[in-house]
């Protein structure tokens, strides 16, 4: 026996135990069923994935399902067989819950998977341990079922004391004393991996005095090992983690504090087990013990079932006598609740199953007002004010419960259980704790909601900013514009220039040809001033001549590099133009200004064609020079687009 001191619990009760019939016989496996449907979230924290698809044929131990989720458990298959479902099932929870499952036909061979344990874990590092531990599916197999490898991850955080909870008060549950009674030794295995990770100071196994032969089990295999089994008084509810703290070490742990930050962590008994497994033998969680019992069942005990396994396979193969049973619970007596249907498939955290008759679990008599005898905060081990609870519950003024420190409530039944008014006050404080829960999400939701719109006018009102300033900068790009625009001006100049000369020299040759035409007729007819209109077709044969000769020098002249720094600028002003009004306003007065500079030119040259003609006005055609005008106008019109767009 022990010397370690243990401190009071303060409240608590000492209901009437009722482990003996679950204990007759040793733990026992389960045929299996001809379905698995297998949870995806069994644990605290982010459902695991599915990584297998319908039809597809698994192993035993084969990964079906996982997270990248650092608070989350990979799930795999408890036996081969073939994926027939994916989707949504009814599940254990206190409220008619459906979440995804994997459906499992079995083969019945029962084929494992390769796997592969090593026993040298201390020749492993933390982090590997810790990788295999979370690879194995393992969670807390106490009831809360939080991810293992995620609790003993303690970011560096020095743990003095590992805490092994074997106290198992709630009065039915046996799993895990007949664990220590049959697997010590691989319990003490889990213990030290445990150790090896976290390297505590010290190390206790807290086991409450009314489980002698597990106690004696644990000491026999914990000689020589550091680990000290610590013998407690059998009270409800010591084996609460912050319970059990207070109870092996003193400590009270703040309910709003993480456990690991008082340097404590509390593992399970069951969970050491399943490490051993894992580490050891290589093999995931993929069943655990649970306790059968209550007076409809012929057969009680505690049996190893495969998880998924649908209860009603479970209570069948325990001999239940479906004309006695009055309600199957899940959980203890003290912290279960009722199901509503045995279709339910059995999780990790399912620790006891209890089919009870009507006189072992009789309806609870009908409530009454509370009298305010105070018996329940007497008895509530974490010193809340149950009474008020119960009333801010019912007026359901949940402020006034938050306040009061409601989800400090364990909900270990305690209060209820002496309640002479027969209060499920349980119940009452759970509806509380779920309604603040929908409350505090639709206030999430709404500040979500006012922070979406608020980013939203932000967003709108930066596009807005943007818009503006690009448009400046636009405005501003005018007069960088401005240069390339009088490039393009130049270089229209030029191709407007060889158009001119062009023109220019056709006028000035169908001039010459149309004054020799009227020379030839003067000739014919003998005119008497023939000299002198051989004299001016000589001249505008000159002026051809001399109209074609700046023509092809003008032509000689255009280089291809003025030809390609036009076209660019001609390009860069087309680019550029359509963009903005404030560019068409430049190009159209570049455009606008070349055309002048075109037009007086082009009249400066009509004005001398038509001087030349109109010296001899009989010897040519009617209006000669107002076609040569009209000629030059047509031809500008034809080769400048520009004229176009003015
Ligand atoms: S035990 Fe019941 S009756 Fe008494 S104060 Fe508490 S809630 Fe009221
Ligand atoms: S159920 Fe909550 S309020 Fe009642 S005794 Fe337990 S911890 Fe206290």
């Amino acid at each position: 026996m022990t010397k370690h001191r243990v401190w009071h619990l303060r409240g608590g009760i000492y209901p009437p135990e009722n482990k003996a019939q679950s204990l007759q016989q040793p733990i026992r496996s389960m045929p299996l069923p001809a379905q698995l449907i297998v949870p995806l979230q069994q644990y605290i924290g982010s459902p695991a994935i599915p990584c297998v698809s319908i039809g597809q044929y698994v192993f035993k131990g084969q990964l079906i399902a996982n997270s990248p989720q650092a608070i989350s458990a990979p799930v795999h298959a408890p036996s081969s067989g073939i994926i027939t479902q994916i989707g949504q099932h009814p599940v254990i929870h206190p409220s008619p819950l459906e979440q995804p499952c994997i459906t499992i036909d079995l083969d019945g061979k029962d084929t494992w998977i390769a796997h592969q344990g090593s026993p040298d874990y201390a020749g492993q590092s933390q982090d590997d341990l810790l990788l295999r531990i979370r690879a194995a599916g393992i969670i807390g197999l106490g009831g809360a079922g939080f991810p293992t490898a995620a609790k003993l991850h303690t970011s560096g955080q020095k743990i003095k004391t590992l805490i092994i909870n074997g106290a198992e008060c709630e009065p039915y549950i046996t799993t895990d004393d007949i664990l220590m009674r049959e697997r010590a030794a691989d319990i003490v295995t889990g213990i030290q991996v445990i150790a090896h990770i976290l390297q505590p100071e010290e190390i206790f196994i807290g086991i409450e005095d009314n489980k002698t032969a597990a106690i004696t089990q644990m000491e026999q295999a914990t000689l020589d090992t550091g680990i000290e089994v610590v013998v407690i008084p059998t009270q409800y509810p010591s084996g609460g983690e912050r319970q059990l703290i207070k109870i092996l070490t003193g400590k009270e742990v703040p309910a709003d504090n993480l456990i690991a930050q008082s340097g404590v962590i509390v593992q399970n008994i069951g969970t050491a087990y399943s490490i051993f497994e894992a580490i050891v033998h290589g093999k995931p969680l993929i069943s655990r013990v649970t306790t059968l019992s209550g007076q409809a069942l012929g057969t009680p005990g505690n049996v190893e079932a495969l998880i998924g396994t649908p209860i009603k396979h479970l209570l069948h193969h325990a001999g239940l006598d479906t004309q006695q049973v009055f309600r199957i619970i899940v959980g203890g007596p003290m912290m279960g609740f009722s199901l509503i249907s045995t279709e339910l498939p059995l999780s990790k955290t399912t620790n006891c199953l209890i089919a009870a008759t009507r006189d072992e679990m009789p309806p609870p008599p009908p409530e009454q007002d509370c009298i305010r005898c105070g018996l329940c905060a007497d008895v509530c081990p974490v010193t809340l004010l149950p009474q008020q609870l119960y009333f801010f519950s019912k007026s359901q003024e949940l402020d006034k419960a938050e306040q009061h420190n409601i989800f400090d409530c364990i909900e270990c039944g305690a209060c209820a259980y002496v309640c002479p008014s027969h209060i499920p006050l349980v119940q009452y404080y759970r509806h509380t704790k779920g309604s603040i829960e929908i409350q505090n999400n639709k206030e999430n939701k709404s500040g979500h909601a006012r922070r979406r719109f608020e980013n939203r006018n932000a967003r709108l009102q930066q596009e807005e900013n943007d818009k503006i300033a690009k448009r400046q900068a636009r405005i501003n790009t005018v007069t960088v514009i401005a240069p390339v625009t009088n490039q393009t001006l130049s270089a229209e100049n030029n191709a407007m220039e060889i158009a001119r000369l062009k023109t220019a020299a056709a006028t000035s040759a169908k001039l010459a040809v149309d004054a020799k035409k009227a020379l030839i007729q003067a000739e014919r007819k003998q005119a008497q001033n023939l000299d002198s209109l051989r004299e001016q077709v000589e001249t505008l044969q000159k002026n051809a001549e001399q109209a074609r000769q700046q023509l092809l020098k003008a032509q000689e002249t255009e280089t291809p590099s003025e030809a390609a720094a036009a076209s660019h600028s001609a390009n860069t002003a087309t680019l550029a133009a359509p963009q903005t009004s404030a560019d068409k306003i430049a190009a159209a007065l570049a455009r606008n200004e070349a055309r002048k500079i075109q037009q007086e030119r082009a009249r400066a040259v009509t004005s001398n064609s038509t001087e030349s003609t109109l010296a001899h006005p009989d010897l040519t055609a009617p209006n000669t020079a107002e076609k040569a005008s009209s000629t030059t106008e047509k031809t500008q019109n034809t080769r400048h687009p520009s004229h176009k767009d003015s």
